[in-house]
């Protein structure tokens, strides 16, 4: 892999948050992975959950460019005014998020998915549609947001429709698990992509690997010196 294409694994960040705030990593490609991993190393000990309040929910939908600043203002006053309601909104997301994991670890085991999660994904979209018209546009009939500025839940509809849309397509059979747990997309040419970022997790593998063998090589030497003594 060239320098350049190692480049787009470097993320760029928006830390309108503050230094001191625990940013989820972006590792993952497109937005429905990148969701799946703010749950991160999910079943071990090492679990984190990035997604703890509605607040950490919409600097993250800022963060993967979701909504646009203006929404993100807007919404995070919204959140100040009206606590459960965004408390409520944060649940759904949660819910939403275990569903599109459950869906997707189903499909590349390939196991029958259960019907209650799909039926769960149906509600999910439902609701979403209910906020979506039609309008003329310069370049024709475009579907779009109707007034979603001040609705808490408007970064959770995008979401669902986004990953509801790549779930549809033939690029699902892409999706890989990184060894620390992380999804992300398998575009490249001959499908052997092995991490979910080669410049974090590819290099702590590779010094890993690196250590491993420097330490048996130790050992060898060690035992080959015993055998001469
Ligand atoms: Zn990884």
């Amino acid at each position: 892999m060239t320098n350049n294409n190692l480049n787009r694994f470097v993320p760029a960040r928006i830390t309108r948050a503050g230094k001191d705030f625990d940013y989820c990593p972006l590792d993952g490609d497109i937005p429905l992975l990148q969701f799946i991993n703010t749950h991160s190393k999910r079943g071990t000990l090492q679990a984190k959950d990035y997604l703890t309040s509605y607040r950490e929910f919409l600097i993250w939908s800022h963060e993967i460019k979701l909504i646009d600043d203006e929404t993100s203002d807007i919404l995070e006053l919204e959140a100040y005014c009206y606590e459960r309601e965004a408390g409520g909104i944060l649940n759904k997301a949660i819910i939403a998020r275990g569903n599109f994991y459950l869906l997707i670890d189903h499909i590349m085991h390939d196991e029958p998915v259960p019907a209650a999660i799909i039926n769960e994904l149906n509600d999910a979209n439902d609701e979403a549609n209910r906020h979506i018209h039609y309008v003329m546009t310069p370049y024709g009939l475009r579907e779009a947001w109707r007034s979603p500025q001040e609705e808490l839940a408007f970064p959770l509809w995008i979401i669902t429709k986004s990953a509801l849309k790549f779930l549809t397509s033939a690029e699902v059979k892409y999706i890989k698990r990184c060894h620390c747990g992380h999804f992300y997309l398998d575009t490249t040419k001959n499908r052997n992509r092995r991490y979910c970022n080669p410049l974090t997790c590819g290099k702590i593998r590779r010094s890993k690997k690196y250590l491993e063998r420097l330490r048996s090589r130790q050992f060898e030497d060690l035992a080959i010196r015993k055998f001469e003594d």
